[in-house]
């Protein structure tokens, strides 16, 4: 059966079994978020995110390399910021930067 597989955008098909098998052993030889790590700071990942985007380029999802462990937060703020890539240092509604480190911002 190969008709179902020519639909573009289908990223969302790569999420399957085989991903949230290999997600677990990549886990559990990172168990620490690559975030929080640099910061000193020891918290558990349960995300492995995609550092380059991979846009259902199937090297990129597959590459190891472009891996890392996160826990929940910090893959929401790096998702975020990569879907905000370019507006960043722009302004949000409220006046303020939308990057948080903004100086700004604390
Ligand atoms: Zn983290």
């Amino acid at each position: 059966m190969t008709t179902t597989d020519n639909r573009p955008n289908s990223a969302a098909r790569l999420y399957g079994h085989k991903w949230r098998q290999s997600r677990e052993v990549f886990l559990a030889a990172n168990p620490l978020c690559a975030t929080h790590q640099e910061l000193g700071q020891v918290v558990e990942a349960t995300v492995v995110d995609h550092k380059v985007r991979h846009g259902g380029d199937l090297k990129l999802f597959w590459d190891r390399k472009n891996w890392q462990p996160l826990c929940a937060t910090c893959h929401d703020v790096h998702k975020q910021r990569l879907e905000n890539s370019g507006r960043v240092s722009g302004c949000g509604l409220d006046g303020l930067p939308l990057d948080p480190n903004h100086h700004w911002r604390r």
